[in-house]
């Protein structure tokens, strides 16, 4: 199909309007069929249950063009299973995954003159998203809810090149320990606004989320999970049960080891263990790996040795090795490439 005349490398990471969005209603205990629209607005109650007690799970994805011209999206069955996840921690009914991966292929295809080309570094964001519809005052789930999946084409989040991020640690908390960090819902992120907002103002990129329960261990940033690398080559993640699941963390760790036969560890990290580190990488969909070059706690400054104007050697491979998985230049593992047309 032709493409939109749209300055492709040039975009940013913004909302632009796309033909198509998938919209079905959750009433009287099930699902409707749903269907595709070309209404981009959503009218509900003044009482709906989201605006009041803020009853809504997200997900985020990609598709973009192959090599070989094809449009694909990367692991969509696993946004599926997160947002099964999501839904039931915040009372919500489950939208069924093989529908939700049917739903995102459909929402793609009929916005496909919208899929950015190979090569432009811009790919098609899909943000699938679920809220409680119906009045809700007391306080209690919701009774109806309503599922969409919308698409908005980004543009190359290296634009201009990498520039490695500084990051603070945080003073604020994300996630309680048995709290809903590890869920993908729009409360996390109303409660960072004022960290990165404050972050931002004081010249940081991004805010280090510790544990909130001793304050000693790294768990994430706001919306991205992190990999360091020690100065033998080892892969370290983080693993709390208040920490968001990244896919592409996840996707990551199984490069590292059947692709690039590197050691990786699954573990506590502890704040003052940081400072061994050779590299530091911040991961998810939006960047699939953002180089971290210094961490500043407090005023104490840790510097990677791969320092402020290149991705270290390690993160790079595995940026590499990821990105030509899902650009079909690496034959990727069975199942995380799903064709879309
Ligand atoms: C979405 C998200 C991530 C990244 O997850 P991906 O599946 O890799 O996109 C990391 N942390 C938080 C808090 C998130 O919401």
């Amino acid at each position: 199909m032709e493409k939109v005349n749209l300055d492709w490398s040039n975009l940013g990471f913004g909302y632009m309007k796309t033909p198509n969005r998938f919209v079905s209603n959750y009433k009287d205990g099930c699902w409707d069929k749903g269907a595709l629209t070309t209404d981009d607005t959503v009218t509900i109650s003044e009482c709906a249950g989201v605006l009041q007690y803020a009853q809504t799970i997200f997900e985020g994805l990609k598709a973009y063009t192959t090599k070989d011209g094809k449009i694909v999206t990367f692991r969509p069955d696993l946004n599926a299973a997160r947002m099964k996840d999501s839904a039931k921690r915040l009372e919500m009914p489950v939208y069924p995954e093989d529908r939700f991966v049917e739903n995102v292929v459909n929402v793609v295809e009929a916005n496909s003159e919208y899929v950015p080309p190979y090569g432009s570094g811009a790919t098609l964001y899909i943000r699938p998203y679920m809220f409680g519809s119906n009045p809700v005052i007391g306080v209690k789930p919701a009774d109806e809810y309503q599922f969409r999946i919308f698409t908005t084409p980004v543009g190359p989040y290296f634009k201009g090149g990498v520039h490695p991020l500084t990051i603070r640690v945080c003073d604020f908390d994300r996630a309680a320990p048995n709290g809903t960090g590890h869920i993908k819902a729009g409360l996390n992120y109303a409660m960072s606004l004022h960290a990165i907002v404050d972050a931002h103002n004081q010249g940081y990129d991004e805010n280090m989320y510790l544990d909130s329960e001793t304050r000693t261990k790294v768990e994430e940033t706001g919306g991205a999970n992190f990999i360091f690398v020690t100065k033998d080559n080892k892969i370290v993640t983080p693993k709390s049960k208040s920490i968001l699941p990244s896919i592409t963390r996840r996707s990551l760790v199984h490069v590292a080891k059947e692709y690039l036969g590197l050691e990786v560890e699954e573990r506590e990290v502890y704040l003052d263990e940081v400072k061994d580190f050779a590299e530091c990488g911040l991961c998810g969909t939006a960047a699939v790996i953002s180089p971290v070059g210094k961490i500043v706690d407090h005023g104490k400054e840790i510097c990677f040795s791969s320092g402020m104007n290149e991705m270290g050697k390690i993160t790079k491979k595995l940026y590499d090795t990821l990105t030509g998985i899902q650009m079909g230049i690496i034959e990727a593992p069975q199942g995380w490439i799903k064709v879309i047309k």
